[in-house]
């Protein structure tokens, strides 16, 4: 099956039965080889925890700052390439290493602070470019330049979280930005490789206001976008109001429709990250189904296939 659906896909950005631009493609395209990511904690914190914009963070975001997957900072960002390198290459003997630096707010701090972080990285002969995760309302006209100084030398990817584009959402989230400050961030940062992160699922969105955001991201024609289900996770602000049964969770078939709507609508360059997160830790509550990461992108690949469509058939300039 898989392999007629590979002869059979008319999408131009995929050498597989991927109907959708995949970061696994372009990263092979662009280093001619598999290239991973390593998550990195780098030790920031963030407005939206120090009381700089708000205190608690967003209520979906968990005690480590979105970084599960990081060894902690505990240990320094060496050491952490070094031991996400020697898991990333018993997997993928030769593949290339991008360090990711994912946990929190990775452009809040002074710049010469970030300045010396990114270079302990950028200097790491085991590596290849590096990946920033950041707010929109914390890149600064002094950062901006630091950013687009690195990404003339090396490979840059910086991934911004949006979420969604509705305020009414952002302000049911504690996000502390509108969508306005994103949108004055990204005019200022655009020339960059930018990856904006999409929740599917949000308290109080329908799949009109799901789909709206990924329609104004399209007008943007942003490099990448990351989608991912709400994930309740275990000592959020989030995980008490859904035990307290004030919202459900999207389900499974809603989740696969949605993504595939909104990659229908997207522009075909624009490089997908990810169409689900690694939902699998020990401390999510809910949807139970993302611990499947694997079947939820068939089911996507599947449903694609079904309408015989792909990313883009709908995109208009
Ligand atoms: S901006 Fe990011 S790190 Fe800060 S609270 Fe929100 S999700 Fe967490």
């Amino acid at each position: 099956m898989k392999k007629n659906q590979r002869k059979e896909n008319p999408f131009p950005f995929s050498d597989t039965n991927k109907r959708y631009y995949t970061m696994d493609y372009f990263l092979r395209q662009k280093f001619g080889k598999k290239a991973c990511k390593i998550p990195i904690d780098a030790g920031f914190t963030c407005p939206n925890r120090d009381g700089t914009k708000g205190f608690g963070g967003c209520t979906f975001c968990s005690e480590k700052g979105s970084g599960e997957f990081t060894l902690g900072n505990g240990h320094s960002i060496t050491e952490q390439i070094d031991a996400g390198a020697k898991m990333m290459h018993q997997k993928w003997e030769d593949a290339i290493l991008i360090p990711y630096f994912q946990s929190f707010t990775n452009t809040y701090a002074p710049v010469t602070v970030l300045r010396e972080k990114y270079t302990e990285a950028l200097s790491n002969p085991l590596c290849n470019g590096i990946c920033i995760a950041t707010r929109p309302d914390c890149i600064t006209n002094e950062i901006s330049v630091l950013l687009h100084k690195i990404a003339e030398e090396q490979f840059l990817m910086l991934e911004l979280g949006l979420q969604t584009i509705h305020d009414k959402t952002a302000d049911v989230l504690n996000r502390r930005y509108g969508y306005a400050d994103f949108l004055k961030t990204y005019d200022m940062v655009k020339d960059l490789f930018i990856c904006v992160h999409l929740i599917n699922g949000l308290p109080g969105e329908d799949h009109k206001m799901m789909l709206d955001s990924a329609k104004a991201l399209a007008e943007l024609k942003p490099s990448a976008i990351k989608f991912h289900a709400l994930y309740i996770v275990e000592g959020t602000q989030m995980s008490k109001s859904y035990l307290r049964g004030e919202f459900d969770t999207i389900t499974k078939e809603e989740y696969v429709n949605t993504v595939c709507d909104q990659l229908e609508v997207l522009p075909p360059q624009t490089v997908i990250e990810r169409v689900t997160g690694d939902g699998a830790c020990n401390t999510l509550i809910a949807p139970e189904w993302s611990r499947k990461k694997l079947t939820v992108q068939n089911e996507i690949d599947k449903e694609l296939y079904r309408r015989q469509s792909y990313q883009g058939i709908k995109f208009s300039l």
